[in-house]
């Protein structure tokens, strides 16, 4: 469908993404995926189309502007690669940068930012615990002031690019129970009292790498809380939005490369003496897999619309969450079906992309949550 909100800086932006993708990366997806890991040189190449520069000042590296539909973009040609493990880990800095630029003192930004967002470092977010992801009030790591730092217990799991990373934001229980008592915290990887672990053997993003992190007796200097002491819920809800968002996309992006897998291959192949694109079934097939994208498509670009007016649509966000994800699962699904026997064989961006579609349902906010919040927002 054509983009009413297009220009040509936008195009052009959404073009060189696309044709860095195409070329470097699409290639080798399978390969990495298989070896679990890709070239730590990949993360310099991404950054440098400053797909992770948005809202963020030229000063400590970033574009100087924000534009939705172009993070948008960046997302869809993510998606679009069939490399979700890549991009989860390279995009996992994405997820810290925005606490990090908002509420970090100048020198933290000074000094992380442009690490991060050249990709010579990496960073991770670290809010999920052993004991749940859901329910963020609730979480168990605790800190607790001594003198000038401030002392960490705890543990974080699931944490996408944690074994690669050297900044992390971590939430932690400063105060009382509830949403309250959380604070946000800047830790480096070399904090003494901190470790990690790799998580293994993932349904998919294979090539990424997913770590559980320790506090034990972490010191940290004082100056690494980040923002206000007990508000830092606020902030991790804040930053949920412009994720959520961004997955929305990047399933956009998904569903669009599933839907073209389905075309070139149901030309090619042949059943009952015809091509199965010629298969009344298929073809209805292949026009609701059209709809569904269509659907994503224009959602996600009146939300774009909206978030570069100033606003934070909390509720349309949280639907796309769960929307984009309802509508991959039915595409992946059925792209599946059009592939047969040879989508269930690895080595293809269907296959590929349909042990990924868990990830998109579950993590950075359920389905049940993303539901759950939006029936709340809307007052009920
Ligand atoms: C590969 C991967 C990468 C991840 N990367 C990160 C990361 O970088 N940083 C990070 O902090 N976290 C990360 N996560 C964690 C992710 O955000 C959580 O898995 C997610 O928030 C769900 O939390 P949980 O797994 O603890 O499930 P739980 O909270 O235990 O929930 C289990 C199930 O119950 C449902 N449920 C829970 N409460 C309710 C309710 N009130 N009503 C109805 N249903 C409910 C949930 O929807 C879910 O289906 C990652 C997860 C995965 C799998």
């Amino acid at each position: 469908m054509r983009n009413p909100f297009e220009t040509e800086e936008r195009r052009a932006f959404h073009d060189s993404i696309a044709r860095f993708m195409e070329t470097e990366i699409w290639p080798h997806v399978d390969d990495w995926d298989e070896a679990g890991s890709y070239p730590h040189e990949i993360n310099e190449k991404i950054c440098a189309l400053g797909v992770f520069g948005f809202d963020i000042p030229e000063e400590f590296g970033g574009l100087g502007f924000d534009d939705q539909h172009m993070r948008k973009a960046a997302a869809v040609e993510m998606g679009r690669s069939s490399a979700g493990g890549v991009m989860a880990s390279v995009s996992s800095r994405s997820i810290m940068l925005k606490p990090l630029t908002d509420l970090a003192n100048d020198a933290i930004k000074q000094r992380a930012l442009p690490e991060l967002l050249s990709g010579r470092k990496g960073g991770a977010l670290g809010i999920t615990e052993p004991g749940g992801g859901s329910d963020v009030a609730n979480m168990k790591t605790v800190a607790h002031r001594d003198g000038n730092e401030w002392v960490l217990n705890g543990q974080k799991m699931f944490i996408t690019g944690g074994m690669q990373a050297s900044y992390f934001v971590i939430g932690a229980r400063t105060g009382g129970e509830g949403m309250g008592g959380i604070s946000l915290f800047f830790v480096d990887a070399d904090a003494p009292g901190f470790s990690r672990t790799p998580i293994e053997r993932k349904m998919g993003w294979w090539a990424s790498d997913t770590a559980t992190l320790y506090f034990e007796d972490c010191r940290i200097p004082a100056d690494h809380l980040m923002g206000e002491e007990h508000k830092g819920f606020y902030a991790i809800m804040n930053n949920f939005n412009y994720e959520r968002y961004m997955m929305g996309a990047q399933m956009l992006g998904m569903s669009i490369r599933l839907f073209d897998e389905c075309v070139a291959y149901a030309q090619e192949r042949n059943t009952f003496g015809q091509p199965l694109i010629k298969h009344q079934v298929i073809r209805h097939k292949l026009a609701d897999m059209s709809a569904r994208i269509d659907a994503m498509d224009a959602y996600l670009n009146q939300v774009a619309e909206l978030m570069n007016a100033g606003e934070m649509p909390v509720t349309e966000i949280s639907r796309i969450k769960f929307f984009c994800s309802t509508n991959l699962e039915t595409i992946a699904s059925e792209a599946m079906q059009i592939f047969g026997g040879a989508g269930y064989l690895r080595g293809n961006a269907v296959e590929r992309i349909y042990r990924e579609v868990k990830v998109q349902a579950i993590g950075g906010g359920s389905q049940e949550i993303m539901r759950d919040l939006t029936v709340r927002q809307m007052g009920l």
